[in-house]
């Protein structure tokens, strides 16, 4: 067993840290009020190839793969959790592709992403079809040499700065998940609309929008791999293979959040003394790395089973733990290091507000934490997950 990173890794991981600080950092909080998309911080990102991380090399990409990307995702979201998921798009959007796409479409989309040249928006849920995906209603109706698309797709991540989308739809009568298709729609598309912005609790910096499809009119080579009806398990395999990803960011913001609470905790006095000094205070801060470790040692270890290829349907409980846990914990501990600065953490003066309610969307994109414990739950009785 080998708990150290490899030499590649590390470089990654000094890259993203340095980009973290010198450019992410100082512009956190007004990317926050702004709620605008920040293209200096993607020009960082493209400029030192950390766009490229889990695509392939011979389709543009460095294949460094899904723990570097977990990494780099990781010293973003110390500062900026929206910083993070801007990186989380390289990969959403793209899996989809890798996993199941053809030559054509691997290189299309691979060779655009990697560069920074095109970016890229997952489009599963919709109004009435969250959590229960399989069962959405987005048409994709074959027209001679096209597909013609009609439906709606909400909250998408990226929606309005994107190139491309990867929207699912419904290729024939099939109900449920054999039924669906994956296409590749350019979003110059005639029919393509971005019908709304949601107004957001967090995680502000990356626009979430409603993408209305409207007789789009999409080429039969954009059916992803060719194939009708595969399109659901695409969307899962991605999602699997992405969880550990999500919850880098968890696991970023904890540690971004504890250890600013913690310079705070040393130079705030209260009864004559710096409050560091409390063991209540200092019984916090030992929880919250305990929990902060504990995340990095799941999500670490899911990532790496990503990039050995252990994210098919019988590994997903591990994928799902790193998932729920990273997530919750950064939740947990951007609360309390909040707390620990007391009125002054409820103020937007200080990060940690901003932390706490950026931490709350992980909760919730890519499969809820209930729908997280469900897969557990189901790999216990599956016998998927077994302490023999
Ligand atoms: C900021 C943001 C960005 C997003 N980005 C994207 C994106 O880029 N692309 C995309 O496709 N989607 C995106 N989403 C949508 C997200 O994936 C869904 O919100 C999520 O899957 C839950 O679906 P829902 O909101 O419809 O909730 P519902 O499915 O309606 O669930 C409501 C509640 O019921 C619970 N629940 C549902 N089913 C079960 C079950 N079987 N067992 C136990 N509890 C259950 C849920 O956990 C939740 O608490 C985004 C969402 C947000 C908030």
């Amino acid at each position: 067993m080998e708990f150290t990173l490899s030499e590649e890794h590390r470089l990654i991981q000094e890259t993203a840290r340095r980009i973290a600080k010198e450019k992410i950092a100082p512009r956190a909080a007004e990317i926050d009020e702004t709620q605008e998309y920040p293209h200096d911080i993607f020009a960082a990102f493209k400029e030192t190839g950390l766009t490229g991380l889990t695509i392939p090399q011979q389709y543009g990409g460095s294949g460094s793969g899904m723990l570097s990307l977990a990494l780099a995702v990781e010293e973003a979201a110390k500062y900026c959790c929206a910083s993070g998921l801007m990186l989380l798009l390289s990969a959403l959007p793209t899996q989809p592709v890798m996993i199941g796409g053809d030559e054509r479409q691997k290189k299309w989309i691979g060779e655009g992403v990697a560069s920074g040249a095109i970016k890229g928006a997952f489009c599963l849920t919709e109004p009435n079809h969250g959590s229960d995906a399989a069962n959405l209603e987005t048409r994709a109706v074959r027209d001679g040499d096209d597909y013609v698309l009609n439906g709606e797709k909400m909250y998408i991540s990226g929606g309005t700065v994107a190139d491309y989308i990867v929207a699912f739809a419904r290729t024939n009568g099939t109900p449920g998940p054999k039924g669906i298709s994956a296409f590749l729609v350019d979003t110059k598309s005639p029919g393509f609309r971005v019908a709304g912005q949601d107004r957001k609790m967090g995680v502000r910096g990356v626009p979430t929008a409603d993408i209305v499809l409207e007789d789009c009119r999409v080429p039969r080579e954009n059916l992803v791999g060719g194939v009708e009806g595969a399109g659901f398990n695409h969307a899962m395999l991605t999602l699997n293979s992405c969880r550990p990803v999500v919850g880098s960011r968890g696991l970023g913001l904890a540690e971004g959040a504890m250890t600013y609470a913690l310079e705070f905790a040393r130079k705030r006095e209260a009864f004559g003394r710096p409050i560091a000094d409390l063991q209540a205070i200092q019984f916090m801060f030992a929880d919250m790395a305990i929990q902060i470790e504990a995340a990095r040692m799941l999500v670490y270890q899911a990532a790496w089973r990503v990039d050995q290829g252990l994210y098919t349907r019988e590994h997903a409980a591990y994928l799902s733990i790193a998932k729920v846990y990273a997530t919750e914990v950064g939740v947990k501990v951007s609360s309390d290091a909040l707390q620990v600065l007391g009125a002054q953490g409820y103020m937007m003066d200080h990060p940690l507000e901003r932390h706490y309610r950026d931490a709350r969307q992980l909760m919730i994109v890519e499969g809820t934490s209930q729908v997280q414990r469900v897969v557990i739950a189901r790999s216990l009785l599956e016998r998927e997950l077994v302490y023999p």
